[in-house]
């Protein structure tokens, strides 16, 4: 480290962020369930639109992001008006603490939270407070016995990722009401289409000035490579963000891809349907041979061991199948894994293959 070139405070405290693996060193075909993406990839739709932009790489990207917010209000029911795009979801959050939080504020987020809460908050030299959970489930009092007058921001992903739980809209609504005056609470929907007939928190970010919420193209999209993600919420909110948003912080490439995918809802609902269909296969399976997980609203399963010693052995012996899974100590929580819902052939394997391991003892 440099002695007298030193980065602004709070930045030496980030760990690198460690993505899901995609390789095992001598597996060729390794199949990947470690990151949440959807087995199935985009819609033919999304692909398409992908692929005429070609035609147009020359040119610069419209700055205002009209016609993919104008997309997203229509199939959402929203007012186009409070949306804002950004590279991901990620850059909405980047985006909500760098408007909101800095030195001597204070950002809320659970102690399974998302890992990105921690990193923007540290980015921004604002203070983290992490707030237990409830048996891997958000407890909104334990949340609320944690604000301060110095509270700026409050990161609830609902469901979560990695638990997979979720509460309630009338909770939501509870932790909303009961925050100090000058908090926001954000809402990340990253799953909420894995979720039948929830909004995301959309209802409630309509009706008060205090809450947003974020949503992605990566997940049910099948998108992540193509970096798109929204913010939906009270106008003085996007007004804010949308001062410190890079002009052409999206492409022609990345607007006009998730423009078609969001008016493909077909798409999402077969692959909701699916995806409820192996979750559930999966979630049964493992039970059978011993390894609990909670009910899971997303498209993944948190994988529940004996021990940590167990998860580790059992993340090794399934990586020499050719199997990635997610170790989550990172989110602390050692002793579990974290399972993405494959395609049906890959669910088959990974339950065989922890039925295998669990047969070795
Ligand atoms: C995957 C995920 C996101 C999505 O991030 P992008 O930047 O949109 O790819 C956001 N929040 C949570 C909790 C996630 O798991």
């Amino acid at each position: 480290m440099n002695e007298t070139i030193r980065p602004q405070p709070g930045i030496l405290d980030i760990a690198l962020y460690q993505g899901g693996k995609a390789h095992v060193a001598g597996v060729a075909n390794a199949v990947k369930l470690s990151s949440n993406e959807n087995p199935f990839g985009p819609s033919d739709k999304a692909k398409e639109a992908f692929a005429k932009t070609v035609h147009n790489l020359h040119r610069y990207p419209n700055t205002d992001h009209k016609a993919l917010r104008e997309a997203i209000g229509e199939v959402h029911h929203l007012d186009a008006d409070r949306i804002i795009c950004g590279v991901g979801s990620d850059e909405i959050i980047t985006f909500l603490c760098q408007a909101y939080a800095g030195p001597r504020d204070e950002v809320v987020f659970t102690e399974h939270g998302f890992l990105m809460y921690r990193i923007n908050t540290l980015a921004v030299g604002a203070t983290p407070v992490e707030v237990p959970e409830r048996e891997r489930m958000t407890d909104v009092d334990a949340i609320l016995k944690a604000c301060t007058n110095r509270t700026k921001l409050v990161f609830i992903a609902n469901p979560n990722n990695p638990t997979g739980t979720m509460i309630s809209p009338a909770e939501m609504e509870r932790l909303a009401e009961g925050l100090p005056k000058q908090a926001i609470l954000v809402i990340d929907g990253a799953y909420a289409e894995y979720v039948e007939g929830y909004d995301g928190g959309a209802g409630l970010a309509t009706a008060r000035e205090n809450v947003f919420v974020t949503r992605t193209f990566s997940k049910i999209y099948g998108l992540g490579g193509l970096r798109i993600g929204w913010g939906y919420g009270p106008r003085h909110i996007i007004d804010v963000l949308n001062r410190i948003r890079g002009p052409f912080n999206l492409s022609n490439t990345q607007l006009e891809t998730a423009e078609a995918a969001v008016r493909d809802q077909e798409w999402v609902t077969k692959c909701r349907t699916e995806n409820a269909r192996m979750r559930h296969w999966l979630a049964e399976a493992l039970a059978e041979i011993g390894v609990p997980s909670d009910i899971s609203m997303a498209n993944f399963v948190l994988a529940r061991f004996g021990s940590v010693e167990e998860a580790e052995a059992c993340d090794e012996f399934l990586q020499a199948q050719g199997l990635i899974v997610r170790r989550v100590a990172g989110y602390n929580l050692p002793n579990c894994l974290r399972i993405t819902v494959g395609d049906e052939a890959s669910c088959r394997r990974v339950a065989h293959a922890v039925g295998q391991f669990k047969g070795l003892k």
